[in-house]
């Protein structure tokens, strides 16, 4: 497979047997998410362990449900007519019923005013605040409906003071810090100070797993920037951010995100119904191949599966379709030689990798391989979205695991070699031996003259039988 777009595939708790995890691996899956929504921490716990086992050398991210506002565990559902007016309350305890209904936290009613509109159960149901009280507020169903237990409540444009992290989300955050859990997904970030206080808890756990801010409602679209300075990815959550903002602003928010990730040489991921129908029917609609090339079109790092392989019938054949359109559309994304970087913490690096990927272009060269001790050589490569694959010489495992949502990137693991010659002819061979290169090759390599620690310092371009002639001698 060629395709240079990583594929994030969500798995539940009831199917990850080891012959379906080889077969979504053989597809073209790169990382595989488990949403700790809809699963108990001793679930996850099991699937980790045994993922590791199926799957040594994909990433798994783990997928937060962070500060968010539900329907009351407790009480009845409630029949809801339109017009008939509603009193909603928040307390955890709280048990709704009749025309009471209580939601898990009374801190929306700080900020919600006459007019705001409570979106439940992802917005199948609207009520519009009509009154404001000191402890509660009164509220008119646009329609008829039920509200069942523990469904989402989104109140759009309201920001709400609710912790960072709950109780629940601190269960699985340990578990995860202890087997040593690469990628966090945290939901709803609305500022820095969010990533900031699961990086700490993760640290106090003795874990420095990498934070990928969920965006998904407008406080964290207008706070990008400060979000992006902290985080180490971005997940574009459209779900939720289509119900947080109107869906036609979702497609703008997408791309003023990406670019801003592409720039600043953090991976960008794309989620939430890109290929929806496949969940019940085999081929995907029209409209859905448009949505995944729109997002290949823009160049992001990762397109993400949900339900479709959580749940769905064809499972296999959504990761299948998805490789497909990623491996096609690469062929015609637009080439950016002049990419801007910002964030730049290393410019010799950023003079080295925009170079590398000029060089490929006027030259045929088969291979990049880039010696990266923390990854980062690998992720300013990728910043440019050049088409030749990006092979990564990494040192330690988690950094392998890190690189599988970067694009274009193939990590692989090597021993440190104290020269740069031993550390080319290893990477070659290794390459020759995974059947990536040939004898005939022309190949590039970026890497450092003074220790990996040191970062990279030159170029080298030559065939690889001249590599392995030299080292032989
Ligand atoms: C989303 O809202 O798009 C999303 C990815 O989050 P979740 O699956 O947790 O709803």
């Amino acid at each position: 497979m060629t395709k240079r777009t990583k594929i994030v595939a969500t798995l539940s708790s009831l199917h990850y047997d080891r012959k379906f995890i080889a077969a979504l691996l053989e597809a073209g899956v790169n990382v595989f998410r488990l949403n700790t929504a809809h699963q108990t921490p001793e679930e996850m716990g099991e699937m980790i362990d045994k993922l590791r086992e199926y799957a040594p050398d994909a990433a798994l991210l783990i997928d937060t449900k962070g500060p968010e506002l539900r329907t009351s565990a407790h009480g009845d559902d409630l029949d809801v007519v339109a017009g008939q007016p509603l009193e909603v309350f928040g307390d955890i305890q709280g048990v709704s019923r009749g025309s009471v209904l209580y939601l898990t936290s009374n801190r929306f009613l700080e900020t919600i005013s006459e007019g705001s509109k409570v979106l439940i159960d992802d917005g199948a149901l609207e009520l519009i605040v009509t009154v404001k009280k000191a402890d509660s507020v009164i509220c008119t169903p646009q329609t008829d409906g039920v509200i069942k237990r523990r469904k989402s409540v989104n109140i759009p444009g309201i920001p709400i003071d609710l912790p960072a992290l709950s109780e629940r989300d601190m269960e699985f955050l340990r578990i995860a810090a202890k087997k040593n859990v690469r990628f966090i997904a945290h939901s709803f970030v609305r500022t820095r100070e969010d990533i900031i206080r699961v990086q700490e808890f993760m640290r106090g756990e003795g874990s420095d797993a990498r934070i990928i801010a969920k965006i998904e409602n407008q406080q964290g679209i207008d706070n990008i920037d400060q979000i992006l300075d902290h985080a180490y990815g971005i997940m574009v959550a459209r779900g939720d951010l289509g119900i947080e903002i109107p869906g036609e602003c979702v497609p703008p928010a997408q791309r003023m995100i990406v670019k801003k990730c592409i720039e600043s040489k953090k991976p960008v991921i794309i989620a939430t119904q890109m290929l929806h129908t496949m969940i019940e029917n085999p081929r995907p609609t029209r409209a859905e191949i448009s949505d995944v090339a729109n997002a290949i079109y823009q160049r992001v790092d990762a397109i993400m599966l949900s339900g479709e392989t959580a749940n769905g019938k064809y499972p296999l054949e959504a990761v299948q379709t998805m490789a497909r359109i990623a491996e096609e559309i690469e062929k015609h994304t637009p080439k950016d030689l002049d990419q801007k970087l910002h964030r730049v913490s290393n410019p010799l690096l950023e003079t080295l990798a925009r170079m590398t990927v000029r060089a490929c272009e006027s030259m045929p060269i088969r291979a990049i391989i880039a010696d990266t001790l923390t990854g980062r050589t690998a992720r300013y490569l990728a910043a440019f979205r050049g088409q030749i694959p990006v092979y990564a010489m990494c040192y330690k495992e988690y950094i392998k695991r890190e690189l599988q949502l970067s694009y274009g990137v193939e990590p692989f693991e090597l021993p440190r070699y104290p020269s740069r010659d031993e550390f080319i002819t290893h990477a070659v061979q290794k390459l020759l031996q995974k059947g990536k290169i040939t004898n005939d090759d022309v190949i590039l390599v970026l890497a450092g003259s003074f220790g990996s620690t040191n970062g990279a310092s030159f170029i080298e371009i030559c065939q690889v039988k001249n590599i392995l002639a030299t080292a032989a001698k």
